[in-house]
């Protein structure tokens, strides 16, 4: 049964190259917080160690999981599946424990559909600039400059969804970004008052669209 100490979930998506999966690992540090373990049936990159970055799986796997129910949300990202069980968020949840979800717009859409009786926070991250971005993206040989292109597209469609995100949060520099997370996490768990912006975030947001 969710209790006034449960945990709070926190949601952070961007798209590609915004420098999300970095907050999260910096956020994963503070006490009390942990991240979901997504399952996915992209291949590990050579860095990633599974079951601690990813759980991998089969598509067959990953097609039982989503016809036993096991999934809080799950969605398809480029080419491949990705999803997050139910049981452990909740386990963590009713021990107190935040919760922070590294997932895209399909997931987090589900997660805020679902209504659930715990606490949700949900951040979208951006980059300061298109430029900057195309920079992120990429490195020094052509192909890097075609899949980077790729990538741009993908961005123009992906912003869009910044409006269903309760906050959004541009990172230009990491450790500002940080700062600024997790000082209105800690205003909407405590109810204090909130250093954001909208209009500031709106105009932001023309500027990369246009
Ligand atoms: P990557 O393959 O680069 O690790 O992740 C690709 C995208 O999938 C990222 O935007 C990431 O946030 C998203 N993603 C990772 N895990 C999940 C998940 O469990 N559910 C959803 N909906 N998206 C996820």
């Amino acid at each position: 049964m969710p209790s006034e100490n449960d945990g709070v979930m926190i949601i952070l998506s961007s798209p590609s190259g915004a420098g999300k999966t970095t907050l999260v690992n910096l956020l994963t540090k503070l006490d009390n917080f942990e991240i979901s373990i997504s399952h996915t049936t992209r291949k590990p990159r050579p860095n990633e160690i599974p079951d601690k970055d990813y759980y991998f799986v089969t598509e067959d796997n990953f097609k039982r999981l989503i016809k036993n129910e096991e999934f809080l949300e799950y969605a398809k990202v480029f080419d491949n599946f990705y999803g997050t069980t139910r049981t452990p968020i909740i386990d963590k949840l009713n021990k107190g424990k935040n919760v922070l979800f590294d997932i895209d717009w399909q997931g987090a859409d589900q997660i805020r559909n679902k209504n659930l009786d715990y606490k949700l926070i949900t951040f979208f991250i951006l980059p300061p600039s298109r430029k900057v971005l195309f920079e992120r993206l990429s490195n020094r040989d052509m192909k890097d400059k075609l899949i980077a292109e790729e990538r741009m597209k993908q961005f123009s469609r992906d912003v869009l969804h910044w409006i269903n995100y309760d906050y959004v949060v541009i990172n230009e520099n990491l450790n500002e970004c940080y700062s600024k997370i997790l000082n209105l996490i800690k205003a909407e768990i405590n109810n204090g008052s909130k250093d954001y912006d909208p209009n500031y975030i709106r105009s932001h947001v023309e500027k990369l669209i246009s």
